[in-house]
């Protein structure tokens, strides 16, 4: 259970990490590889005036090429494989994933059919799985600060 003073204290901390961690902003790609769209009503709120993550050096860019990591909502539809994988391909170093919501993290209620590929970890290298159907912002904020945890302790 994520509180919200505890995310608080998270957001304070947010824009000090990814300057130590990165040395300039944050940029993430935001991926919708098959999801029922709300993990992404979700993550919408990380810009809004509530969270307003872009006051801490955090943007959300419309190419993979200008992005740092990428935030990937639902399971993997066989139809969404491909451009999941040429996404994955095309982001810039150090291609941090984060897996949001149940179906990234494992298929969730749609599991691994006919149609659907499972986790993203199925088709792209995951850092960082965020449960929840659908997690709330302040579990997505963690989940970026874990993974710049982890960017840090493998380039060292
Ligand atoms: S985890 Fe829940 S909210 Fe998110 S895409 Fe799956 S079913 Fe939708």
């Amino acid at each position: 259970m994520i509180h919200v003073k505890e995310a608080t204290d998270w957001r304070t901390g947010l824009q000090k990490r990814i300057k130590e961690v990165l040395g300039k902003s944050l940029h993430i790609r935001h991926v919708d590889s098959g999801s029922c769209n709300g993990c992404d009503f979700e993550m919408s709120a990380l810009l809004n005036p509530v969270y307003d993550l872009q006051r801490f050096g955090v943007d959300f860019v419309a190419s993979p090429r200008h992005a740092d990591l990428l935030m990937v909502t639902g399971g993997v539809t066989r139809h969404l494989e491909e451009a999941l994988r040429k996404t994955y391909d095309a982001t810039s170093n150090p291609k941090m994933v984060v897996a949001i919501g149940a179906c990234a993290c494992g298929g969730g209620i749609f599991g691994q059919t006919y149609a659907n590929c499972g986790g993203v970890d199925k088709i792209v290298p995951v850092y960082v799985y965020v449960p929840g159907c659908p997690p709330r912002p302040q579990a997505m904020i963690e989940g970026i600060l874990i993974a710049l945890d982890r960017y840090e302790q493998l380039s060292k």
